[in-house]
């Protein structure tokens, strides 16, 4: 049965930079914790910043808004450029994914460590632009599928495909 990692905060886990959770809520999200599939882990906890912690967004760089492809920051709404803890985050993420042998992870959407498709613009104005977290960008360059809390029909769709490919038929003679 296929692992996925899972935000934390996802989970109901109140760690996010204010101090909440952003629990999600599904029917494939229940079924996949019956059957123990998950991984539930917060990058940034694991790079040790604390609970509450200052909003931090992506500045974009003039190549694009990617910190590890393309050079993009990441910057404290005091001012600090956390980008290196940032980068910490993901690759602690990206050793827990790899140990379990996870080939999927779900993270929040909008986040600048876990955002999928979207991030905030950098300015702090809570505008939002396409992009993706550092985290997120990690593992999908290490070949882990990443998906958004917005996105599970999707991955409940791969799942079903790769796990009908590595079910090997049983031929009659089997149980002769
Ligand atoms: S780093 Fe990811 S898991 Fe942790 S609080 Fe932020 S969005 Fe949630």
């Amino acid at each position: 049965m296929k692992k996925i990692l899972l935000s934390a905060c996802l989970a109901g886990l109140p760690v996010r930079y204010n101090g909440t959770a952003k629990t999600v809520v599904s029917q494939h999200i229940t079924r996949w914790q019956y059957e123990k599939r998950f991984v539930v882990f917060c990058p940034e906890l694991a790079a040790g910043f604390p609970i509450p912690r200052p909003s931090a967004e992506i500045q974009p760089a003039w190549r694009g808004n990617r910190v590890i492809a393309q050079g993009a920051r990441v910057t404290e709404s005091t001012g600090d450029d956390v980008t290196e803890r940032y980068i910490l985050a993901a690759w602690l993420t990206l050793e827990m994914a790899q140990q379990h042998h996870c080939q999927f992870a779900i993270l929040t959407e909008g986040s600048p460590s876990c955002g999928r498709n979207v991030i905030y613009s950098g300015a702090f104005s809570g505008d939002r632009v396409s992009g993706m977290g550092v985290t997120a960008e990690l593992l999908t360059r290490h070949g882990i599928e990443v998906f958004s809390e917005y996105d599970l029909p999707a991955l409940c769709a791969r799942l079903e495909t790769e796990e009908a490919a590595s079910i090997i038929p049983l031929r009659l003679s089997d149980n002769a």
